[in-house]
């Protein structure tokens, strides 16, 4: 790495070393208290990485550096080691640094956890599956499958699923004759039915929010091909920079190519 990186990188680091002697970052930090660096426009990583190629050249395969210290923001090299991630978990809970007990996420803010009103099963009576749903798939009879092909337009995918105790998908299956192909079909058009019933609001916005292997490799053509910043995809795509930064290191994604 040239000498202009080294420059830029050792400007966020303390001149001072802490009473344990860690060097640490004092540029942007991670939720997580590590450093973050740019080695160039493409390459974004954690500094503690930076600080290990520095001194050993590139990091083999999909090890992580780890903090002999403990100290996220420590980017002394003498304080780095290699190891796997089962290593660093194992490492973390040998040094009491993952959260339980009192630490646990939900005896903190126990305000956050879904409670009475707002527990799934309360407020979602309807998606919880219940007796003959339970288990194994609900029992149709020929009946059924043809009242429902019959009714679907009076009740639409959703009331036919709730009304049989079946996952819509099951309904959907049933309308197309993909399954029970043996039985008369009915004038079912997949058009209509999506008027008819549409999929909840919520649940759409989740699944936008939900990054897939295409999203993860549209983010890595577009900002290789530049002229959009890694903010300005985190908002599009509904996520954190974080989050397209690993994106774009490789970090996250890493069986897809990085195209780097
Ligand atoms: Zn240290």
């Amino acid at each position: 790495m040239d000498q202009a990186v080294r420059d830029r990188f050792f400007k966020k680091v303390s001149k001072r070393p802490t009473k344990k002697g860690c060097l640490v970052w004092i540029g942007y930090r991670t939720k997580g208290g590590y450093g973050t660096f740019s080695i160039s426009k493409r390459r974004c990583t954690t500094a503690h990485r930076v600080a290990w190629e520095f001194e050993n050249g590139p990091i083999p395969g999909k090890l992580w550096v780890l903090h002999r210290c403990d100290n996220p923001p420590c980017v002394r090299v003498e304080h780095l080691f290699l190891g796997t991630p089962q290593e660093n978990s194992l490492d973390a809970k040998s040094k009491g640094r993952l959260p339980s007990g009192a630490d646990h996420w939900a005896r903190r803010r126990p305000d956050a956890v879904l409670r009475g009103a707002r527990h799934y099963l309360v407020a979602y009576p309807d998606r919880v599956r219940r007796g003959s749903s339970m288990g194994q798939a609900a029992k149709l009879t020929d009946q059924d499958v043809i009242a429902i092909r019959k009714s679907w337009r009076a009740l639409g995918r959703n009331k036919l699923a709730l009304k049989y105790g079946v996952h819509e998908v099951t309904i959907h299956s049933i309308l197309t004759g993909k399954t029970w192909g043996h039985l008369p079909l009915g004038d079912y058009d997949p058009a209509v039915a999506k008027i008819l019933s549409p999929h909840r609001r919520t649940r759409r916005r989740l699944a936008a929010f939900k990054l897939t292997p295409h999203k993860v490799q549209t983010i890595r053509q577009m900002f290789h091909r530049g002229g959009i910043t890694k903010i300005a995809l985190a908002k599009k795509y509904g996520v954190t920079d974080a989050t397209i930064c690993s994106i774009i290191s490789g970090k996250t994604w890493a069986h897809l190519p990085v195209g780097d």
